[in-house]
């Protein structure tokens, strides 16, 4: 198998959801699920892990890259579901509680996941491992963590260095039709986002892998990432 930018690894899925994608990790130690979709996305995840024929005793962690209502929706049911640790930064875990103040314009993302936690019907969960920067997790050939504040505080990116892909969570999203950093709304320390980036475009990456994509190509989503730098105030 090809080892290009364009390379789509083995023992790594997604699975679509309305809004966000979630990923799945595989290989001969277990599954590793990434992130959790909206609540009103468990049918679709229920339906992608059914297909990957993954069994609730398959499971070894829940990673978590942030507590945002499209990442951590069913958070609460996949605990319930397999019984695996759930790993995410603690700084996340008053967004999973629905307790966190937002301030400035990110209000509005307050008020828009308190509708949507409503609407849903969505239960929290408790975060079992605290992730630190630069912690080295056992999973998918060894994922570093990488903390990327600004999006939320806690907001992490993980980092294959057998792959060389950084799981860039939402730092940016890559469609076909359009390539964007997120809206004002959406951060919740937008002081922090310059040295995020760069910090995610000095790692010896040959591919990103965002949550909110539609196309599979991770050289192309960091050479989308690195020509949003360019055209960005976050040129390095
Ligand atoms: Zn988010
Ligand atoms: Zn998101």
């Amino acid at each position: 198998m090809n080892k290009t930018p364009a390379h789509w690894p083995g023992g790594l899925y997604a699975i679509r959801c309305v809004m966000s994608m979630c990923h799945v990790l595989i290989d001969d130690q277990g599954v590793v699920i990434m992130d959790s979709g909206l609540p009103c996305d468990r049918w679709l995840l229920q339906r992608g892990l059914r297909r990957l024929n993954i069994k609730p005793a398959d499971v070894r962690a829940l990673l978590f890259t942030h507590g945002h209502l499209d990442h951590a929706g069913n958070l609460a049911w996949l605990k319930s579901w397999c019984g695996a640790p759930i790993y995410a930064h603690p700084l996340e875990q008053p967004h999973i509680d629905g307790t966190f103040a937002y301030t400035g314009p990110a209000r509005w993302c307050g008020r828009l996941e308190q509708a949507g936690r409503t609407l849903f019907g969505y239960a929290p969960a408790k975060i079992d491992v605290p992730l630190t920067d630069n912690d080295e997790l056992p999973f998918w050939g060894g994922l570093r963590v990488i903390h990327l504040p600004g999006h939320t505080d806690g907001h992490c990116g993980f980092y294959s260095a057998q792959h060389r892909l950084l799981f860039s969570a939402d730092m940016f999203a890559s469609y076909w039709f359009n390539v964007h950093l997120p809206p004002a709304i959406l951060y919740s320390s937008p002081e922090k986002i310059a040295v995020s980036i760069q910090r995610a475009d000095s790692l010896d990456a040959v591919g990103f892998i965002p949550n909110h994509y539609d196309f599979r190509n991770p050289g192309l989503h960091l050479q989308r990432f690195r020509q949003l730098l360019r055209a960005s105030r976050f040129e390095t």
